[in-house]
């Protein structure tokens, strides 16, 4: 927002604006708006450039050359977004195959897991129908014949 040269106190609506265009040296043409402000505190009117751009003089053939580069450009851009796109679609659903191996696998190994777990369920059943079916297993204690070595 321009400030008032005479108090510095701001002030935002321009009386009014108009372009200005300017050929510089270097061959670049510098188009302006320059507005008229009037500061309400002290009454004063000052110019003060609101816009400026550079611009430059081109041959027609060249800026159409240089649109249809652009749009060449621009044509590789979307055919390159395209395959991102494609890469991208592809790289989830190796993923996700991935993961659904990795259970596939989890799963084989569980099922083996599962049935050892059986087998020895098995065995430990058995084992303890042995051990609740077998007649008395007290050990028969044979008289010690106490072996009294004297000599
Ligand atoms: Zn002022």
């Amino acid at each position: 927002m321009p400030t008032c040269p005479t108090c510095h106190s701001k002030v935002s609506e321009p009386l009014r604006t108009w372009p200005i265009v300017e050929p510089q040296k270097n061959g670049e043409i510098v188009d302006f708006t320059v507005g008229i402000y009037w500061c309400t505190k002290c009454n004063a009117n000052f110019p003060f450039v609101v816009g400026r751009r550079g611009l430059k003089l081109i041959e027609t053939d060249k800026l159409e050359e240089l649109h249809d580069k652009i749009k060449a450009v621009d044509k590789v851009k979307q055919e390159l977004m395209k395959k991102v796109d494609r890469l991208e679609q592809e790289k989830a659903m190796v993923e996700e195959s991935l993961v659904l191996a990795r259970l596939e696998d989890r799963a084989e190994n569980l099922k083996v897991e599962i049935s050892l777990l059986k087998e020895v369920k098995r065995e430990l059943e058995s084992m303890i129908k042995y051990l609740e079916h077998a007649p008395s297993l007290k050990v028969a204690t044979s008289e010690q014949k106490s072996i009294n070595r004297s000599v």
